[in-house]
């Protein structure tokens, strides 16, 4: 067979591969363009915002999979349910990271669920269809059943027929609704320069109709230019990262190079970091807290080491939320604070109020954190 391969050859070293993966509502956003089922929803980040009727499946945004098995999905059948759902799965940690915003859909009616995907195959250079007829939390569990095939669009008739006949649906589906579904997924595909568009599950109502369950889509960066892309995966995935779980020192610090410079210097004083956290410029007291609050998920933590230099933040703000979770964590270990910059003076005197000390400098952090860890 002849294929074009000049464009797609398999990536030599000279070719950086970016890839932007998207979180699931901005995947499923995608989809919707492209004319494929999604589920009803709404972007919830506190509990008084739902605009669905109940039941609903609350999903946690982060830009990883296996969210199902680790809590991130929840299925909310009662209103006094909701409230302590949004709560808890705002600060629930999955594989180091933390969402931003909780997905809430209509719970669909189960019939099937399938697995689908389609990849750029470099080797090859087409794109590759690949389909399991049960698809769910457990695929990485199957070693056979995978149905492989390159993917023609001018195929795309005899394909679905394939598919079907591999998902067991024999006669029973309406010739063309695998058809459109698979040309709306290829044109998603292609429109977006994907390299991975994976629909795990696809779900077949009781209805009668393929409503994709999940999403999961990566971009190639390189494509950028021609796109206007607005995605809030990359953000998230870079702020927050679990460093060692039994970690006695968490840090929290302004801007990515000063996070770093904390964790550094925490891991030379001997001590173990347990986190890397870049708080950002211009965060508010609310996701301060949040922050809090994830970092109370590690539990060896004898102190926490706070590096700011404020610009764009502003030290009094910091300050609040320090008061704040003093004041609503009681298991908040202590606190070595380094605060300088915007409204420095304002900052002092709240913390001073507060009864709450602060130091000149991260290495007078580390000489105190040092001297308790002896004691
Ligand atoms: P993942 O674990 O990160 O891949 O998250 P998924 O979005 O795939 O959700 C995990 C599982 O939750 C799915 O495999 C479904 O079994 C279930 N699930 C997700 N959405 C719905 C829904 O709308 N209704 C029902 N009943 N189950 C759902
Ligand atoms: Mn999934």
């Amino acid at each position: 067979m002849n294929k074009p391969k000049d464009h797609l050859s398999p990536l030599s070293s000279c070719c950086r591969l970016e890839r932007v993966k998207l979180l699931e509502y901005e995947a499923k956003q995608l989809l919707a363009d492209a004319g494929v089922l999604v589920p009803v929803s709404s972007l919830v980040q506190t509990s008084e915002a739902l605009s669905l009727p109940l039941p609903v499946v609350l999903k946690s945004q982060v830009p990883i999979g296996g969210r199902g098995k680790l809590g991130g999905v929840q299925i909310i059948e009662q209103v006094a349910e909701l409230a302590d759902a949004v709560e808890a799965l705002l600060v629930l940690d999955i594989k180091g990271y933390l969402p931003t915003v909780l997905l809430a859909e209509e719970k669909l009616l189960i019939q099937h669920e399938h697995y689908l995907a389609l990849r750029i195959d470099r080797i090859e250079g087409v794109v590759q269809l690949m389909a399991h007829p049960k698809g769910g939390v457990e695929i990485e569990t199957h070693t056979s059943g995978f149905f492989t095939r390159t993917f023609e669009p001018d195929q795309v008739e005899a394909i679905a027929s394939q598919l079907a006949l591999s998902w067991g649906y024999e006669e029973t589906l309406p010739a063309t609704l695998l058809q459109y579904l698979l040309t709306d997924l290829y044109d998603c595909f292609v429109a977006n320069d994907a390299t991975l568009l994976e629909i795990n599950p696809l779900i077949y109502t009781t209805e009668g109709t393929f409503i994709a369950g999940d999403c999961k889509m990566e971009l190639d960066d390189n494509a950028a230019f021609r796109h206007d892309w607005q995605f809030e995966a990359k953000s998230t995935e870079t702020n927050f990262v679990t460093l060692d779980l039994a970690g006695t020192i968490a840090t929290i610090a302004n801007g990515a190079g000063l996070a770093m410079a904390t964790v550094d210097a925490v891991a030379d004083s001997g001590l173990v970091p347990a986190n890397f956290l870049d708080i950002g410029g211009g965060s508010d007291i609310k996701s301060l807290l949040l922050a809090f609050e994830r970092l109370m998920g590690f539990t060896h933590l004898q102190g926490i080491i706070i590096n700011i230099v404020a610009g764009i933040s502003r030290c009094d703000e910091i300050a609040r939320a320090i008061i704040a979770a003093q004041a609503h964590i009681p298991t908040l270990p202590p606190l070595y604070i380094r605060l300088a910059g915007t409204n420095y003076e304002e900052a002092m005197e709240l913390l001073t109020d507060a009864g709450i000390a602060t130091l000149p400098t991260l290495e007078d952090c580390i000489i105190e954190a040092q001297e308790a860890h002896h004691l």
